[in-house]
């Protein structure tokens, strides 16, 4: 006997049908006599129309939110999976399977104060744990957890795969299978390039990369949570037919495991490939070149929790005056305009420029670590495609390149192709 969380997210619970099939998988794992909690997500496009719905709405001055007030935010975007939760449940139970839908709060999963993008803190599990242990399925709805103003808080995109994590870390699951609509985690999306190959193993450093340079397979604090708390977590499809032979596999499943490098055998100098859509980049155009310039342009667009990524410092011609460029998120360039217009005469610079529409193609593998040559070869390959580079940055398992969004197939695919990635 085992103690598995199964999470399943937007695709595998858009109908009605696919909760019944998901129904099943459960249901396998509880008849093969395993202890069985569940997370879902809302049903896919539902949190898009949810927070769609938010923004319609007449914007509110003096909420701690530009536009309007993060926790009726999150109160709203939350519901999606109170709905998945509770009709999953009814499905079980149609099964003859005793099943318990919990919202987040019920739990309670208690998470900190940052309203839209919170963090788990802690996992009361001991109700769920001993209701588990008389056989009733928990089908606990994701992405949510409870705030210390007592209100629902929401754990930014794709955070069920967060919730599924740290619910397994609490009740001290022996495994965490998260169900999508691909069968594991692949070289690169497999929606951009065919020949992507899908990886057995991966490792916790490689997969958190990924998933921080645009692979959504997982939200990036799971893997996290994977890591630290070491939960044996797979990656597998929600859509093979879930009596299908191997499918119940206690200690092999299908899919991919995400794990301590050790653990894997044959170690490729490039593990995958991923791609961030939507990158801006911006240009501060002969800034003042003496020491508090990077702190001056920097520290108020943090204060005003832009996320600035790639940063490139120019060399000054003649010792006064430089030019700093670096990315931000699409959706965040105005506000960082608005910000560096404010600090302008702090910062003393001539120009703003910006740029939208821009891709970031990351090249990633703990081989790296140890192999030269890896940054020149993607340089090379996407010079022969007549690809522009417009900012570079590397880290000791990782190379990041922006590139006109124009390109970014091709791109993923050359790089790809170069490291010796594609299926045979
Ligand atoms: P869910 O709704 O189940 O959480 P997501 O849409 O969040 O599913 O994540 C699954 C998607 O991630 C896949 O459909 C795939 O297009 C995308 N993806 C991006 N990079 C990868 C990768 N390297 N391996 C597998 N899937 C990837
Ligand atoms: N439903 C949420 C989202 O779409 C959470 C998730 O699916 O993981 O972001
Ligand atoms: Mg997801």
């Amino acid at each position: 006997m085992a103690r598995i969380v199964m999470k399943f997210g937007g695709t595998s619970v858009a109908d009605l049908d696919r909760i019944h099939n998901v129904a099943r998988h459960v249901k396998r794992e509880v008849d093969a006599g395993h202890e069985v909690a569940v997370v879902v997500s809302a049903m896919s496009g539902k949190t898009n129309e949810l927070v769609a719905w938010v923004q319609g709405m007449p914007k509110v001055t003096g909420a701690n939110s530009p536009f309007y007030d993060a926790r009726e935010y999150d109160a709203i975007v939350a519901s999606g999976e109170l709905v998945t939760a509770g009709l999953l449940a009814i499905a079980l139970q149609s099964m003859g399977i005793d099943a318990r839908s919990w919202q987040g709060w019920q739990i309670p999963i208690k998470t900190d104060n940052a309203h839209g993008a919170a963090r788990i803190l802690d996992i009361e599990g001991s109700e769920m744990i001993r209701r588990m242990g008389e056989g009733q399925v928990a089908v606990v709805a994701g992405f949510q957890g409870l705030g210390p103003d007592n209100r629902v808080a929401t754990l930014g995109r794709g955070g069920s795969d967060t919730s599924a994590v740290a619910i397994a870390a609490a009740v001290k699951a022996d495994r965490c299978d998260i169900y999508t609509d691909v069968d594991g985690v692949y070289t690169t999306d497999p929606r951009i390039e065919p020949k992507a190959r899908r990886l057995k193993k991966i490792a916790f450093e490689e997969m958190l990369e990924m998933a921080s340079l645009g692979a959504k397979v997982l939200q990036v604090r799971s893997v996290e949570l994977a890591m630290v708390h070491k939960v044996r977590t797979f990656v597998r499809s929600s859509f093979e037919d879930p009596d299908a032979p191997g499918m119940g596999d206690l200690l092999n499943p299908p899919g991919t495991l995400i794990c301590d490098e050790e653990e894997i055998v044959e170690q490729e100098v490039v593990t995958g490939i991923a791609y961030a859509k939507d990158e801006a980049q911006i240009s501060l155009r002969r800034v003042a070149d003496r020491p508090g310039v990077s702190a001056a342009i920097f520290g108020p667009l943090a204060e005003s929790h832009i996320n600035v990524d790639m940063i490139v410092q120019n060399i000054s011609e003649d010792g006064s005056k430089t030019d700093m460029t670096f990315t931000v998120p699409s959706g965040d360039m105005e506000k960082a305009l608005r910000v560096l217009e404010g600090a302008k005469e702090q910062v003393g610079f001539d120009v703003i420029q910006h740029e939208t529409g821009l891709v970031k193609v990351s090249v990633i593998g703990i081989g790296m670590r140890s192999h030269a040559g890896v940054a020149a070869s993607a340089f090379r390959a996407l010079a022969d495609k007549g690809i522009n580079i417009k900012a570079i940055t590397t880290s000791e398992i990782k190379i990041s390149i922006l590139i006109d969004g124009a390109y970014a197939e091709l791109a993923v695919r050359t790089l790809h192709s170069v490291y010796g990635l594609d299926k045979k």
